[in-house]
């Protein structure tokens, strides 16, 4: 059996509040390594062109989770981890030099699932006036018992949706972010899945959403870059990304053990300057995909089943995405928006902020910076970076 080929050392992960001024090492604490050595690595390689995830979000809040995460957030959210897993960070251009050649870029997208567990059409969240707190990492009570949308036992099961509970608190902290099961600890349970709060990814939030890919790269079987150490120079078994320690959270800190330049820039690393997953990183994800813990997901009757297969395979979304032409790109501040005919454009900034829309051929919007431009059209929509100088 696979299983028993691995090296199963711990199971449980977390991530403590991780905002640039807050030192994580006080949170940074359950740091667990699931090793996948490369040999059996290679025995699952990838058998897709692209792996199709549909994502469903439930909101737990006590007054009004409506407010609290928009469908415009799940939107921007799922248009961000599919950017940050095809290598297409906005801050990509920013790694450092030894490590731009080693960017991962998965094959993965991300959907808002379009048909809850009963079939019925879905906007992709569910909201759950409760006032409970999120479980702490290795519990499994309130919230996912109350609202689940996979099937199975604790341990073991049958992965349908990569699902993602938010609520106002998270590891017993107001600001704590998130935790995960790695793969080989929930075995595809109906556990699996994201404890997130809602406050580090909703529209309110201002840093980044890299967190949540973190959480996703832990449920996609990573370990932190730092592997199960805390003070001490850490592995986590993946061959091409250095041996380093939990506090190199600083963005640039050298070669702190004696094993390379620090890739500070890494998604599993608790640094402020995320921007990539590494080839390895990649190899390994993409094994747990093949694997029967997760490979559910992306199956052909599961698409049918999440209500998502049509966009994939009629390949609607790729003919629009085609079409769209979107130019300059940097542009001085009027982008021009051509090739469909009914569409909505709206340009947010890195925080989520909304500024500016149109249902024009062009959007004016004269202020430099980096962007997301996002067009519906059809009821599908397409982001795009964009840069304005
Ligand atoms: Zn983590």
């Amino acid at each position: 059996m696979k299983g028993e080929l691995l090296i199963i050392l711990l199971f449980v992960i977390s991530l403590g509040t991780r905002a640039q001024n807050i030192d994580p090492r006080i949170v940074c604490s359950c740091n667990d390594v699931h090793v996948v050595p490369k040999s059996e690595r290679l025995k699952l390689k990838s058998t897709q062109s692209t792996y199709h995830i549909p994502v469903v979000f439930h909101v737990f809040d006590p007054s009004d989770p409506q407010s609290k995460f928009t469908l415009q957030d799940a939107q921007y959210a799922i248009d961000l981890l599919n950017g940050n897993f095809s290598g297409q960070h906005r801050n990509v251009d920013n790694v450092q030099g030894t490590f731009k050649p080693i960017i991962a870029q998965c094959n993965y997208k991300f959907h808002l699932a379009k048909k809850d567990k009963y079939g019925d059409a879905f906007n992709g969240i569910t909201y759950n006036k409760k006032d409970w707190k999120g479980d702490n990492p290795g519990s499994n009570s309130t919230l996912k018992s109350y609202q689940n949308f996979n099937t199975g036992s604790n341990i073991g099961g049958t992965q349908r949706y990569l699902q993602i509970w938010l609520t106002y608190n998270v590891n017993g902290d107001d600001m704590g972010s998130g935790w995960s099961y790695l793969p080989s600890y929930d075995q595809g349970g109906k556990w699996a899945g994201i404890v997130y709060n809602y406050k580090m990814i909703n529209h309110s939030y201002t840093p980044n959403n890299d967190i949540l890919t973190h959480e996703v790269g832990h449920y996609l079987g990573l370990s932190h870059v730092f592997g199960a150490s805390y003070t001490s120079c850490g592995d986590d078994g993946i061959e091409d990304t250095p041996i380093t320690k939990c506090e190199a959270w600083e963005c640039s800190k050298g070669d702190i053990c004696s094993d390379g330049l620090v890739n500070t820039e890494n998604f599993m690393s608790y640094s402020g300057c995320t921007a990539m997953f590494t080839n390895d990183q990649g190899e390994l994800m993409t094994y747990w995909m093949e694997h029967d813990y997760r490979s559910n997901l992306w199956s052909e009757d599961n698409l049918i089943f999440t209500g998502i297969y049509d966009d994939t395979v009629t390949g609607l979304q790729e003919e629009i995405e085609n079409k769209l032409k979107v130019y300059p790109n940097p542009s001085h501040g009027i982008i021009n928006i051509e090739g469909l005919d009914t569409f909505k454009a709206e340009l947010f900034d890195i925080t989520g902020n909304k500024v500016a829309e149109t249902n024009n051929t062009s959007l004016t919007y004269a202020v430099s910076g980096i962007y997301f431009l996002r067009i519906i059209s059809q009821g599908h929509v397409i982001s795009k970076k964009v840069y304005i100088k």
